[in-house]
């Protein structure tokens, strides 16, 4: 990744044996064919769960019938949007988020201490991720996207799947495995692109941020 004209590459790389939600397919890339064991030209084989790294979650994901990827609305995936710091691991709560005045149809997304998690090789069970009544109060608002900097918005516990629920039933978007370390605090702007998946729950993205 090469930053340029101001946009900051917020994505995580997608290698072999990369860190996963614990139970997921891992991620191998494995060359098929390579030009220097004597192939006309490489080519790449990729096998991975559709949550791995940077990635969108459609309702589907949780609904039985829910709208999948590939009809993600652009607006929830491109456009204004605003980083909000967190300065803590565990669960953010309601109050955490009233405090910074969110507003129906923003996109925001959430610096947390989880983007130096990408360093360490094995999950991390103690990430920061929203609570139930922070999810409710997302979803009441009306925001449009809420993005992460780790593999899951919900905890690793049994109140992740509720949160989960609660964001794509209120039809709040769920960007999930961003890098945040290297954009500031405030506004910017935000592209995160999903692979049109046909039918599928979720996508890989690659997303941008340029700050305003
Ligand atoms: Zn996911």
């Amino acid at each position: 990744m090469i930053d340029g004209n101001g946009w900051i590459d917020v994505s995580v790389a997608l290698t072999t044996g990369m860190v996963c939600y614990p139970g997921d397919p891992p991620v191998e890339i494995v060359r098929f064919a390579d030009i220097s064991k004597g192939a006309g030209a490489t080519v790449s084989h990729i096998s991975m769960s559709a949550h791995a790294g940077t990635h969108i979650d459609a309702p589907l994901h949780f609904f039985h019938g829910g709208r999948s990827i590939d009809f993600t609305p652009l607006p929830s995936i491109m456009g204004r949007a605003r980083i909000i710091p967190i300065n803590h691991t565990g669960p953010i709560s309601r109050d955490e988020l009233v405090a910074w005045g969110l507003t129906p149809g923003e996109i925001i997304l959430l610096k947390t201490p989880n983007s130096k998690l990408w360093r360490n090789d094995a999950f991390s069970a103690g990430y920061a991720h929203l609570s139930v009544a922070a999810a409710a109060y997302a979803a009441e608002i009306g925001l449009t996207t809420i993005g992460i900097d780790y593999l899951s918005i919900g905890g690793f516990d049994d109140t992740g799947s509720e949160v989960h629920h609660i964001l794509l039933e209120g039809s709040v978007c769920i960007v999930e495995g961003l890098d945040l370390s290297r954009v500031p605090i405030g506004a910017c702007e935000f592209i995160c692109l999903p692979l049109m998946l046909k039918g599928a729950e979720a996508a890989p993205a690659r997303a941008l941020v340029r700050p305003l």
